[in-house]
């Protein structure tokens, strides 16, 4: 799943394919890929971090919750729902992980 991201209104858009035509908010463009992002190294206290933890584990229920709905309304859209939801997992799975490596 690819991320791109449109010059005009800054919204993202998700596609397993390698390039898009136009955006689907605003119908303008142009339209970029999202560069790979870059690992950053920070320092939380557990209690915070626990915290972002649980946050993002809700984000992540309510961006599944979403997929789900548009896949029963067939919204013409679910290829952006579940990218968002996608994007979600990672970014959990990303911060679970540093996490339980932080425990060790
Ligand atoms: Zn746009």
């Amino acid at each position: 799943m690819n991320t791109y991201v449109c010059k005009s209104c800054g919204r993202k858009q998700y596609s397993a394919a390698n390039t898009t035509a136009r955006c689907i908010y605003c119908g303008k463009g142009p339209i970029e890929l999202e560069p790979t992002p870059e690992n950053v190294t920070l320092t939380l206290n557990r209690q915070t971090a626990l915290a972002i933890l649980h946050k993002l584990e809700a984000i992540l229920d309510d961006a599944e919750d979403s997929y789900y709905e548009a896949l029963e309304r067939k919204s013409p859209e679910l290829e952006s729902f579940k990218g968002n939801m996608a994007v979600t997992r990672q970014q959990y799975s990303a911060l679970r992980r540093a996490y339980q490596e932080s425990r060790i």
